[in-house]
């Protein structure tokens, strides 16, 4: 699970647009909190991802 950029909070909604709604601070922020991660996670998601929806 991610944690909120702004306070770190491990609580969060999952929103209609696949983001995330801090329960703590409200902050409404991405699935990948960091480069790092995005770096990451686009590595597997861009082997899934050449016939889905990008
Ligand atoms: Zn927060």
């Amino acid at each position: 699970m991610k944690h909120c950029p702004e306070c770190g909070g491990p609580w969060h909604y999952r929103l209609g647009d696949g983001r995330f709604k801090c329960r703590v601070c409200g902050r409404r922020f991405v699935a990948f909190p960091s480069i790092e991660t995005v770096l990451k996670e686009n590595f597997w998601q861009s082997m899934k991802m050449t016939e889905g929806e990008f």
